[in-house]
């Protein structure tokens, strides 16, 4: 199979020297494999994308020297690339997953439904997904074991709830990391019931990124450490979908001078600050 990577960036803010770093390792690993490299843009968010940042990402990777074979911006086999058109992808998985008892609704904080529609880094508002999700509204175990029935398929739509995956708890999810090796994170341990769908009908980072990784035919994920135990969830996910899993790449991450990892709120260290203060592609990328 040929290569096949991508570059995800979610248009909440502009670029910075972390994102350029990260995005520029993918459209390296995929040049050197000969690939095709596929531009997304994550504007899942409603709330919280922006065109200008869509519109400001698309130059600042050109001016890093990074270059995509189809993208929102040149079309493609497996357009479109915006998650906010892509909506249909993700209902269909959700319909699978609802079907097969694996998610369940949640009537909790109002706190996860606004996180989850982002990817969750570490480090950002008090790290990852935030605190591990206690099982208040899992449903009985007997309920799993016979898929769909139990609420008589109330839900006809994700819409109204916010819906988690039921993870197996005590179960390790073993993976291969390009870079930093073995990995093994363990469900109910290093993370817990997380989200597929929001409860204003938006869906979530973790579900939306595997539909879009798996349609797209990407082979290598190559993105931010801080993305390590996400990546254990969205195995679950593959696996629940009956998707070929990919390989996976993390890049370390760019801290700034306190050791915190950059986030956009940084703006000296956004791209087009750096760039307009004469700063070169080759300076951004630390070569
Ligand atoms: N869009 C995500 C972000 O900007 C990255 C998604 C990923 O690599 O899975 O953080």
């Amino acid at each position: 199979m040929s290569y096949r990577g991508r570059i995800a960036p979610s248009p909440t803010g502009y670029l910075h020297v972390g994102h350029a770093r990260t995005f520029y390792t993918a459209f390296e690993r995929c040049r050197a494999r000969g690939g095709t490299l596929v531009l997304r843009d994550e504007d899942l968010d409603p709330e919280r994308s922006r065109e200008e940042y869509s519109r400001a990402a698309i130059q600042d990777l050109h001016w890093l020297g990074i270059r995509w074979d189809e993208g929102p911006d040149v079309g493609g086999p497996h357009a479109p690339y915006a998650q906010s058109e892509r909506r249909e992808l993700y209902l269909a998985a959700w319909e699978r997953l609802y079907a097969a008892g694996l998610i369940y609704p949640c009537t909790c904080s109002r706190r996860d439904l606004l996180r989850a529609a982002q990817a969750p880094h570490e480090g950002e508002g008090g790290g990852d997904e935030g605190p591990m999700y206690p099982g208040t509204c899992r449903p009985p175990r007997t309920l799993r074991s016979r898929p769909g029935m139990e609420e008589e398929r109330r839900y006809r739509s994700p819409a109204g709830a916010n819906w988690r995956f039921q993870v197996p708890d005590g179960e390790a999810i073993p993976f291969t990391d390009g870079y930093f090796g073995p990995q093994r994170l363990v469900a109910g341990q290093d993370f817990g019931d997380f989200l597929v769908w929001r409860r204003d009908d938006v869906p979530a980072y973790q579900l939306a990124v595997v539909v879009d990784d798996h349609e797209m035919e990407i082979t290598e994920v190559v993105r931010g450490r801080d993305l390590l135990v996400s990546t254990a969830r969205q195995i679950l996910l593959y696996r629940a979908l009956g998707y070929p899993e990919p390989e996976w790449y993390h890049c370390p991450l760019v801290l700034d001078r306190e050791g915190r990892r950059l986030a956009k709120r940084h703006d000296a260290l956004a791209v087009r600050t750096l760039r307009q203060q004469g700063v070169t592609p080759a300076e951004v990328l630390g070569r």
